[in-house]
């Protein structure tokens, strides 16, 4: 069966550092569809590996060629959305697709794909410590910090919609959680 594998989180709650990991230690199972997004790249990403980094009005024309399985406006004017193109890609090598989508973008696809797609939510301990994290990785100026706490809340509100729920407090203990669930999941008709 084509397998999807969705991360889903607010922003700071570990979905990178987690699916980084999944992926170290279940390559020949899995791969990570790179996303499509109309935000700037941060320092150390590399355009085709984090993301597809496109201008607004090429990503519109994607939308318009039916190229993505599903697209949002994770933040006012920030695109992003998953390419029919990398998940085809993925499944041709007989790999399970993992993705990091927001949380709507997260329901979308398990809509769209039922039993098989795991949908995991990613749930730091508190706000307080994804304020930490988020505010320890200053990958985001201050109005984009403060746009990321005020949408956590909000973001926290779906995780009862998912599959199942990953409390991300020690790293080593969530790893092992994740890749649990994960090889279970690929192990089953
Ligand atoms: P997301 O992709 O959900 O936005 P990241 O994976 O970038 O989150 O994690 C946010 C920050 O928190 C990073 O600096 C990461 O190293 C750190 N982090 C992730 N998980 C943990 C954890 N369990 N304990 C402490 N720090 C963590
Ligand atoms: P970041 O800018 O921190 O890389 O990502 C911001 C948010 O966009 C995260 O919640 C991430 O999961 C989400 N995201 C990344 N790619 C996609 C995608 O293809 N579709 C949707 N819906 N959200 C995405």
């Amino acid at each position: 069966m084509e397998k999807l594998i969705i991360f889903s989180a607010p922003s700071g709650s570990g979905k990178t550092t987690v699916v980084k990991h999944l992926l170290e230690v279940m390559d020949q199972q899995l791969a990570f569809s790179v996303s499509a997004t109309t935000r700037s790249p941060r320092p150390g990403e590399l355009n085709g590996r984090e993301y597809h980094f496109l201008q607004l009005d090429d990503f519109r024309e994607k939308i318009k060629d039916g190229a993505f399985l599903e697209h949002e406006e994770v933040y006012a004017g920030i695109l992003y959305g998953t390419l029919w193109s990398e998940v085809k890609k993925i499944w041709a090598d007989g790999k399970a697709v993992v993705f990091d989508v927001d949380v709507k973008g997260g329901l979308n696809l398990k809509r769209q794909f039922g039993d098989q797609a795991l949908a995991v939510f990613l749930r730091p301990p508190s706000v307080d410590v994804l304020m930490e994290r988020l505010t320890k990785r200053s990958t985001e100026v201050e109005h984009q910090l403060q746009e990321r706490i005020a949408k956590a809340n909000y973001e926290l509100s779906f995780e009862s919609q998912y599959d199942t729920v990953v409390v991300n407090d020690k790293l080593d203990v969530t790893f092992a959680t994740c890749e649990k669930l994960v090889s279970d999941f690929i192990a089953k008709d």
